[in-house]
């Protein structure tokens, strides 16, 4: 199953359930080796946001997860960060962050291709998606991130892979090559798919999306795959066994642990 996560969420974000012990006793239950928690960033300068927790709630939330590392130190590694959005105004707090050594790592979720106010996953023309491109390779290109979370994100509210979609993940898988950075293979969006959900483009189809990850295997970009785990149970049910047999069948280049 999964060797390595570093895509898991807490229920401070507010979508997602159970509490953060229970995720640490189901990975090690699945055997898996790293736990990484990468719940979605507090802003420090940004609007109240329903789907993510408050900055007043950042410290409870190291501190549950440090615990939880020593705790259970002698059966499985932790470490803790957070999937972060590259917003300009956001970048200091994440740098400080970082070089304070109060987080691990961050992954790049490109929720925002625009500022607090926009949102990938309603994008409607190829201008807001070359901004998502753009804002992504930006974000790739800054040095602040592990690698970018569900790069096909932009599927969302899009029904057809047509070629403003090609050009878009042409110029993402680039652009990661160039920097050598891991794109994922995200987990929740088949998750979704598996249980019927329809996607904004009217489709239980979006992410992964098979054309873009065609794409990624011809252009040989190196694929980790990511739990996106929003329940406990995520991290080992069918979703993880299904995104394994596709990565297989698409023959991606497939890399299973970070250098963290
Ligand atoms: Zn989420
Ligand atoms: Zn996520």
């Amino acid at each position: 199953m999964l060797k390595n996560n570093y895509h898991t969420h807490t229920w401070r974000c507010h979508h997602a359930v159970d509490e953060d012990e229970a995720y640490v006793l189901e990975a090690i239950n699945a055997g898996i080796e790293t736990l990484g928690f990468s719940d979605h960033i507090p802003f420090l300068n940004g609007p109240k946001s329903r789907i993510r927790m408050d900055i007043s709630e950042m410290e409870d939330y190291l501190k549950s997860i440090r615990y939880l590392k020593d705790k259970y130190a002698d059966q499985i590694r932790i470490l803790v960060g957070f999937e972060a959005e590259y917003i300009d105004d956001e970048i200091p707090f994440y740098h400080a962050l970082l070089r304070e050594q109060r987080i691990d790592y961050l992954i790049f979720g490109n929720h925002l291709y625009e500022g607090y106010e926009t949102s990938s996953q309603r994008i409607e023309n190829a201008v807001q998606l070359q901004q998502y491109v753009d804002r992504a390779i930006a974000g790739m290109k800054s040095g602040l991130f592990q690698y970018l979370a569900h790069p096909d994100l932009f599927m969302v509210n899009i029904k057809d892979f047509d070629a403003d979609c090609i050009q878009a993940s042409k110029q993402l898988c680039q652009a990661a090559l160039d920097l050598d950075m891991p794109i994922e293979f995200n987990c929740e969006g088949l998750r979704d798919h598996l249980n019927g959900h329809i996607f904004k483009n009217g489709t239980t189809l979006a992410y992964p999306h098979p054309q873009f990850w065609k794409i990624a295997a011809k252009m040989n970009n190196k694929v980790i795959l990511g739990a996106d785990a929003h329940a406990s149970k995520a991290l080992n049910d069918e979703a993880i066994k299904e995104a394994i047999r596709q990565t297989k069948e698409l023959k991606l280049n497939m890399i299973d642990h970070l250098e963290i």
